[in-house]
């Protein structure tokens, strides 16, 4: 992750007059998540830099859609270590959430340091979305108390992830980057560094591409990976008129890609009409927040602008 970009495009967006108060307020909230994430990622690659096992073919890992390159390298995520970045995570989500006085007590006197000892953290550094699924399923487990709202519990939880699974996202980056034909493959619906499902995508100067590819982003490791133009990041249909692109109030620089087949939706930012850059996927994960409240209005079919999935 490169703080000047992050910084860069949260200052673009603070002076945009269409940008509330209240969006400028959570994007300088998640600009200080990211440089605390970027801070203890630096740190944790330089104690264990990750390495890939030298007997591995990781590009037919990264490749086959059954699979992802942790599942078959995984990242040694050490319990102190985990129990560190969870404790500091915890601490500046609860400073700036305006929990209640119950669930704040509850996180502020959570035992870090008991819980990434109980917790399955080979299956974290393997398949860390399944991990967090577990967590959350049975947080009791753990020794978290049910005051705790599920909701921030997975926030702290993936967040605290990213520091430790970013560095070896960037070596398997960098590996991939130099194979012959990088872009020539089927893409994965999920992540194929750590088998995560997309958090959203971009249409634009995508490398390898001619002017307007698109690539998927995923926030749990920060991997991006090439993916079709016309395609639906959950079910995986090419189906042209079964997938529509929906802008909101004006903003085509933002939008929702709906399936006919599985009901499922996608935010995508399309680079060339950003009121301004740069795109920085981590950024633009939060501009996008409000996205899902206007997918799950029920007037959402009736108030936005369609568009054909080609357009
Ligand atoms: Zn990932
Ligand atoms: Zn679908």
């Amino acid at each position: 992750m490169d703080l000047d970009r992050v910084r860069a495009s949260v200052s673009a967006y603070e002076h945009d007059p269409d940008v509330t108060t209240a969006d400028v307020a959570r994007l300088r909230f998640f600009e200080g998540l990211l440089e605390l994430q970027q801070g203890r990622a630096e740190e944790l690659a330089r104690k264990a830099p990750y390495e890939l096992p030298a007997g591995l073919d990781f590009v037919s890992v990264y490749r086959d859609p059954r699979q992802f390159v942790l599942g078959s390298a995984p990242v040694r995520i050490d319990a102190a270590d985990f129990a560190q970045t969870l404790a500091s995570v915890a601490r500046y989500v609860t400073a700036g959430a305006g929990l209640g006085e119950q669930a704040a007590h509850a996180i502020a006197s959570l035992d870090w340091d008991a819980v990434a000892a109980r917790a399955d953290l080979a299956l974290a550094g393997a398949d860390p979305a399944a991990f967090v699924e577990a967590v959350l399923g049975a947080p009791e487990k753990l020794g978290i108390p049910a005051e705790v709202p599920g909701g921030l519990l997975g926030t702290i939880l993936v967040s605290a992830l990213r520091p430790h699974l970013q560095p070896a996202a960037e070596v398997i980056a960098a590996a991939y980057s130099k194979v012959e034909d990088p872009h020539g493959y089927s893409a994965p619906l999920d992540c194929p560094v750590c088998g995560s499902p997309a958090t959203a995508s971009w249409v634009g100067d995508a490398a390898g591409t001619s002017g307007r590819g698109r690539k998927q982003y995923c926030a749990t490791c920060g991997t991006q990976w090439d993916f079709d133009r016309i395609r639906c990041d959950n079910c995986g249909t090419h189906n042209e008129g079964h997938l529509h692109y929906h802008s909101v109030e004006g903003d085509p620089g933002h939008r929702i890609l709906t399936c006919d087949e599985c009901g499922g939706y996608e935010r995508v930012v399309f680079q060339e009409d950003l009121r301004h850059g740069p795109l920085v996927m981590e950024v633009e994960d939060v501009v996008m927040a409000n996205l899902d409240q206007v997918v799950r209005d029920p007037r959402f079919k009736a108030s936005v602008t369609t568009a054909k999935a080609t357009a």
